[in-house]
């Protein structure tokens, strides 16, 4: 074998035909095999100042696992991932590694960069294949810490205070554990057998997971303190969903992408009535937003067999989502009307009817620095039967509201000092809940952060 794969291209990964795969909720993206896997990573030029190591916000050891696989030692390239990073099987899937790891990687400045995506997804996949594992050691003989919330942030927390000693205990206000992953993500982009299967890996390390628990109801943080737990982190996320604010978002019909994922993913509507949880969508479905959240109801209601129209009020070169979750909505057959505002949604005996937009042009670029959308006053009235709003989620309010000395943002951000603690003594917070809407991998970035602040605080409380 040469001793590297100087072609400019990445290996393709197989993909469900679009045209199959737009009818079922089977993953799209099949993965490498393991001749595929090597090929790509003979790509990596092993560079000394390891870029895409600064561009990972948990700091995986690219290089060197990437490495593990050229010499066919998949197992030790897992150890190698793991040992920072607790959730390689859904990082490989959905972190937007083209403006992180790949952005940065020194193959991309000519040609395309390394897929380190594709090749940390093939070795966890590899890894949670396998019949036997080794056990892993617990230790738990340190203080008791809660954590807040069991989303990509929590369980990143957890699982590295776990390894610490600590005795962490998850609580989530869901029946199961994931966040985001678990209700939000379509199945077809993230299985989630799979995120069961990371879930049990980080519980393994000896981390409790108390399920169906709202902190701020069932439970207050002081009750938390009492109950012993030195410290406490807090990764709620960014559940709230932004609605439009026009006439007719209450007829039956209307729904947050949230609700709507929640209910496809986590209560499985796709499959009632052999789940209990239905869900309407009607012939026609009007899909308001162009974010990755947006592209995600959009393709999970045309798997329902509805004819999809996303409306976004800018042109396609703003569009937020990824350029590959809206080149997969093309490829599956949903529509873009794009440069189009709704403005009211009609309805008739309750239900939604119509959606009535307004056309916009592109001025001049706002704070964003994307190219404002200025209204024509030409109008136009589409029939839909059912409406998706996607327009964006901040931080549910609830412990803000029930702890007045945890201090947030207008917009319902916790703040936090350099050391991740909020502005209640030995309580940290990070994710989408400091943050706002962002992603997987920053959010686990923020827990890891908080585990190594947490572990210092309580030290030095104790010393
Ligand atoms: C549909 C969708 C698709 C996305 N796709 C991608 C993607 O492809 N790639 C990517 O990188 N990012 C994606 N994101 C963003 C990403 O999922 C989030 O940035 C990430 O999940 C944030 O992690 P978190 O742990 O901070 O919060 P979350 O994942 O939101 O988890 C928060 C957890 O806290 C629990 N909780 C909330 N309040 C309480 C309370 N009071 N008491 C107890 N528990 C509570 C919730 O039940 C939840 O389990 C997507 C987001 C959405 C909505």
């Amino acid at each position: 074998m040469a001793k590297f794969n100087m072609s400019q291209e990445k290996v393709k990964m197989p993909e469900q035909d679009p045209n199959v795969r737009n009818k079922n909720f089977e993953e799209v993206a099949q993965g490498y095999t393991l001749e595929m896997a090597q090929e790509e990573a003979m790509r990596c030029v092993q560079c000394k100042n390891k870029p895409c190591m600064d561009g990972c916000p948990v700091s995986v050891k690219i290089p060197e696992f990437i490495h593990l696989i050229t010499e066919g030692d998949i197992e030790a390239a897992y150890q190698k991932i793991s040992e920072t990073n607790n959730l390689p099987a859904i990082c490989g899937r959905v972190c937007p590694q083209e403006n992180q790891c790949e952005g940065v990687c020194t193959r991309g400045k000519k040609g395309e960069p390394v897929a380190i995506g594709r090749l940390e997804r093939f070795v966890a996949d590899y890894h949670n294949n396998l019949k036997y594992k080794k056990p892993v050691e617990v230790y738990a003989n340190k203080e008791k810490v809660a954590v807040v919330g069991a989303g990509p942030s929590g369980l990143t927390a957890a699982a590295d205070l776990a390894k610490l000693g600590y005795k962490v205990t998850l609580f989530d206000a869901f029946h199961t554990a994931g966040g985001v992953l678990m209700y939000g993500i379509p199945e077809f982009r993230l299985p989630k057998n799979l995120v069961n299967t990371e879930l049990k890996n980080v519980i393994g390390l000896g981390v409790k997971l108390r399920t169906n628990v709202i902190v701020g109801r069932t439970l207050s943080l002081d009750d938390l303190k009492e109950k012993g737990y030195e410290a406490i982190y807090i990764s709620t996320g960014a559940g709230l969903p932004s609605f439009l604010g026009i006439p007719g978002e209450n007829y039956n019909g209307v729904y947050s992408a949230n609700e709507f994922l929640t209910r496809m993913n986590l209560m499985k509507a796709y499959k009632f009535p052999e789940y209990d949880t239905p869900v309407h969508v009607g012939k026609k479905v009007c899909v308001v937003g162009g974010g990755n959240v947006a592209m995600d109801a959009a393709r999970s209601a045309k798997r329902l067999g509805a004819d999809v129209t996303v409306v976004y009020r800018r042109s396609f070169e703003e569009m937020p989502a990824r350029a590959e979750e809206s080149h997969h909505a093309i490829e599956e057959g949903i529509n873009f009307m794009n440069l189009h505002n709704p403005v009211e949604i009609m309805g008739e005996n309750g239900w939604v009817k119509a959606v009535k937009v307004e056309k916009m042009v592109l001025g001049e670029p706002d704070a964003s620095g994307r190219r404002r959308p200025l209204p024509t006053g030409e109008y136009e009235e589409v029939p839909f039967e059912s409406v998706i709003i996607s327009i964006g989620q901040s931080p549910n309010p609830l412990i803000k509201h029930t702890n007045p000395d945890i201090e947030t943002e207008s917009w319902g951000g916790i703040i936090i000092d350099d050391t991740t603690m909020t502005t209640k003594d030995g309580v940290f917070a990070g994710g989408d809940a400091v943050s706002g809407a962002a992603t997987v991998i920053l959010a686990m970035g923020a827990g890891k952060k908080a585990a190594a602040n947490i572990d210092k605080y309580i030290r030095n409380k104790n010393d």
